[in-house]
This record gives structure tokens, sequence and C-alpha cells, in this order.
């Protein structure tokens, strides 16, 4: 069965949707870039050119953030109400633009267009929910002791620095965005240089929207330059990044120079604990799911499987089936699994491959790219599953982020935690069990920011996410996310003369 549904009878001319050239987004307006230098985004589907990205350096990013340093200033003079109402209508024309939107990003990303179409909506509500938040951000008032008055305001930043990964390039645009604009601050965002277009469209719709159009600014290029330079900008009070631990480690680091507060959202190797009590059918088909979902793209899918011994067999065949029967195709045939981001990602995944065998898991499923002559030229690979997999095996350690499942086996309720918990990420984990009182016992013992209880991320924007350990600093979405684009001022004054 295809995947669906909403995208899939869209038909865009290519060449119409997507401009030749891209230069940055400062103040509202297309801006080349000083060095006068580009680079190429190429589609993952068919590995032909895309497009040309400016490539941003210092001079851009400086501009961009004086741009933001403007629009702070006509952004957060605004009453709350109102900034909620643009906001709003910024979500509501995202809607409007859905099948657009799709487009552009599964032509970027590779991702099938329904998937797509699912980011779109969640960009979507992200503006939404933070909207409604805008005008219920307040302070306290705080019970001293003496005749004083003691109380709390919760103020914006100023300028906040936006990095985004290409895995998510729409949802995480949108999940950072959105609070940190909802909050009061402008923002200067720089996209991963592999998946440029969506931050760029999500910022003219918000100027479309009534946004200040230098309170969001977008400087393309690569992390070492663009992404460098932002984090070094005496201008940018606070940080956001999403993406590896090891750039996550550099980002800290450049905040750290300057005493600039930093979100951190890394990876994860999330344990996925099935007991044999469980649903072991369903938990298996979830566990496909989560495994083959963006093709294995995303940090917090649930990689390492955990499962009791006694329906080890069960569960591995049922994945095995689901996961051998998923769809490969061009993101634009909407299927339900589609390529890699680029040829570095395929190496890295197939490469991962070689190493779990060599360390003695065993492959049972895919392991390699397809056979099919029409996705020759796609980065695409077969999903795959390892049996005998030992915890201390670099599949199990290493976030692949590939199609990739690994089976590991278990005998007792504390075994499970024990290998669940060694790792040195904690973004995510799952338990799987019929048993309430166990599933909630494991759930509070599993080392991780969210836990998944016979389901898998079942709720997106208002849930706080964030990492445990080396996945991360921080909360994005919910309410939560919104404390970490505010910073807090006590005022306190006698209430006596
Ligand atoms: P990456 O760390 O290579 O790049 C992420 C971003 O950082 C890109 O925009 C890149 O240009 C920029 N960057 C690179 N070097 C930089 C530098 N020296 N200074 C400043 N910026 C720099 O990660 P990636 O390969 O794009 O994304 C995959 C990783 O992201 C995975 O580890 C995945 O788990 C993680 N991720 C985490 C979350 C989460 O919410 N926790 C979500 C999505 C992806």
């Amino acid at each position: 069965m295809k995947n669906g549904r909403q995208g899939s009878t869209l038909r865009f001319n290519e060449n119409d949707l997507v401009r030749e050239r891209y230069d940055h987004l400062i103040g509202g307006q297309w801006t080349a870039p000083a060095n006068g230098r580009y680079f190429d985004g190429i589609n993952p589907s068919t590995g032909v050119k895309l497009g040309t990205f400016a490539r941003g350096c210092d001079e851009d990013v400086d501009r961009a953030v004086r741009s933001a340093e403007i629009g702070f200033k006509k952004w957060f003079e605004r009453d709350a109400h109102r900034r909620g109402q643009i906001l709003y209508r910024a979500a509501q024309l995202m809607r409007d633009h859905k099948d657009r939107l799709s487009y552009l990003e599964s032509l970027d990303t590779g991702k099938p267009l329904s998937v797509s179409a699912r980011d779109v909506e969640i960009c979507a509500r992200y503006f939404e929910y933070y909207a409604g938040a805008a005008d219920k951000l307040f302070g306290e008032v705080i019970p001293a002791p003496g005749k004083h008055l003691v109380y709390t305001l919760r103020e914006p930043y100023g300028v906040v620095g936006h990095i985004i990964p290409w895995n998510g390039p729409i949802s995480q645009a949108g999940r950072g965005v959105a609070p940190s604009l909802a909050a009061g601050n402008a923002v200067v965002v720089k996209p991963a240089e592999q998946t440029c277009i969506t931050a760029l469209e999500i910022a003219l719709l918000c100027i479309e929207a009534g946004l200040p159009p230098d309170a969001f600014n977008v400087v393309t290029g690569t992390g070492e330059e663009a992404g460098r330079a932002l984090v070094n900008h005496h201008g940018v009070r606070k940080l956001s990044f999403t993406g590896s631990v090891e750039v996550g480690k550099l980002v800290m680091k450049g905040a750290a120079d300057r005493i600039v507060p930093v979100s951190l959202e890394l990876g994860g190797k999330s344990p996925f604990v099935v007991f044999e009590d469980a649903d072991v059918e369903g938990a298996a088909q979830q566990a496909g799911r989560t495994v083959v979902a963006n093709t294995g793209q995303i940090c917090s899918a649930g990689t390492r499987h955990i499962v009791q011994r006694s329906v080890a067999k069960r569960f591995t065949d049922r994945l095995v089936e689901y996961m051998g029967k998923v769809t490969l195709g061009p993101a634009l045939d909407d299927p339900q699994v589609g390529p890699l981001v680029n040829e570095e990602q395929l190496r890295r995944v197939l490469n991962y491959v070689e190493i779990g065998k060599r360390e003695g898991a065993r492959c049972i499923l895919g392991g390699t790219r397809p056979q099919d002559p029409k996705l020759k030229n796609g980065y695409f690979v077969l999903p795959t599953v390892f049996v005998d997999v030992q915890n201390h095996m670099t599949i199990a350690r290493e976030e692949i982020f590939g199609p990739v499942a690994s089976v590991i086996v278990f005998d007792t309720e504390d075994e499970a935690v024990s290998i669940a918990n060694d790792t040195d990420y904690g973004l995510a984990g799952a338990v799987w069990s019929k048993d309430a009182s166990r599933a909630h016992r494991v759930a509070g013992k599993i080392q991780a920011g969210q836990i998944y209880i016979n389901c898998y991320q079942a709720v997106q924007v208002e849930a706080p996410f964030g990492g445990y350990k080396q996945s991360g600093v921080g909360r994005e979405k919910g309410i939560e996310a919104l404390h970490h684009y505010t910073q807090l001022k006590t005022v306190m004054l006698p209430t006596v003369g």
C-alpha cells in the first residue's frame, strides 16, 4: 500500500517551485552573500542538483544579527496578544501553503510527500500552540519576609540564534522559532546546508503574517562558516542548537566563551524494551515503524530493541516481516520510505552494517542498497535488521541515523533496565508491557527525557522533549520550551514608607 494520501496526487513543476538561486533572507530582503560564494543543493531521490544557495560568512551573519537587533525592538514592543495573533496567522498561512511546502520539503530532504505534509502540519501546530501561549507568559508574586512586594517577570533574551539539522528542517525550525518569537525574541536561523529551503519559506510566511521583517532572518551556509559565526556573534544572546553531539560540544564551548545560555537537542540511541507480557506483535510493528520512519534519520528513533528471551523470536519475525515489506521510492512518489539525505549518509549507514557484521552481529534483513535500477541514483538503503547484538557492539552504541534495527535479548527486568541505561545517550525510550505497575516502574528507571509506554512518540508539540546525559541540555516543545527562551527578572520593593 502506498503511504498515502494528501500529497500523492500533487503535481508542481519543480522549475517553477524551486528558485534557481537562494540568497540569505535578511530583514525581509533577499541578500546576496558578501563574499559572492554559493553552493549546490542536491535532490536526494535523484542525485540531481536542486538549486544554488548562498554560502554565508561572518559578514552575512553580522548583517543578520544587526537586523534581528532592530527586529527585536519592533517585535517586543507589540502587545503579547498582538504577537500571538501574528503567529497564529503564520500558522494559517503555512496550512494554506501546505501542498507547496510539502513538495519543497520532499525535494530537498527525500522525505515521502505525506511525511513532509505531516511535518508542515507539525510546524503550523508549533506556531498555533505558541501563539496561544504568547499572552500567558507571566511571572509570579513571591511571599517575602518583612513588608516587601517581590515579583518576577519573564523577559526575552533579544536575538536568538537557531541552528537546525537536515532531518526535520521545517518541523525543527518551527519547534525552535515559534516559542522563541512567542516569548518576544527576534531570530537568526541557520538551516543545515543540505536542506535550506523551507526555513526560508516559513520566514517569508511569518513576514506576510505581520512579523516585522527584521525579526526573522535566515542565513544559509555551512556549519563551519555560517554556523560558527552565529555561535560566536556577540549580538546573539541565546543559542538553540539541534544536531550531533560532536557539534553540540563545539556550540556549548562557543557559548561558554560569551556566557550565553544554550539549548542543545542532540543525538540518541534509544532503548525499546519489550517484556514477554506485552502485545508482542503490536510492539514489533511499532518498532519497525519507528526504525524506518524518515529512513531512520530521527534522533529519538528506538533502535535498540531490548526483548525478553521467551518472545524474542516472535518479535523478530514480526519485525522482519514488517520492515521487509515497506515500499522504497523517490520522495515525490510518496513511498513509505525515501532515500537517505546524501551520499555521505549512505556511506555512513553501509559502513555501520559492515562494522556490525565484523563484530559478530547477524544481519537477517537488508544491509545493502536496493537492486531496483530506478533507485540507483538516489541514496537508498534497504531496511535492515541485526540479531545477536550485544550492547557493547558499535551498532548498539553509536547513532547510525539509518533504518537499522538491533535486537538485544534479556532475561530479567533488572537486566533490561541495565542494558537500556548502558549508553551515553538519554533522549527517549519505550517500555512495552501489559503490566501497568511494571511499565511505570521501568519508565521511572530509564534515564531519558521522554518515555513511551505501549506506543512511540505519540504526542509531538505539547509534550516537553529533550535529553538526559549526552542527548542534550534544556527542553523544547510544550510550555517548558517557553521558559528556555526567556530570562527571569526579580523585582522587589518595600510596601511601607
Ligand atoms: P550536525 O551536528 O552535523 O549539524 C547540525 C547543524 O549544525 C547544521 O546546521 C550544521 O551546519 C551546523 N554546524 C555544523 N558544524 C558547526 C559548527 N562548527 N558550528 C556551528 N554550527 C555547526 O548534525 P546533522 O548531521 O545535521 O544532524 C544529525 C544529528 O542531529 C543527529 O545526531 C541527530 O540525532 C541530531 N538531531 C537531534 C534532534 C533532537 O531533537 N534531539 C533532532 C534532530 C536531529
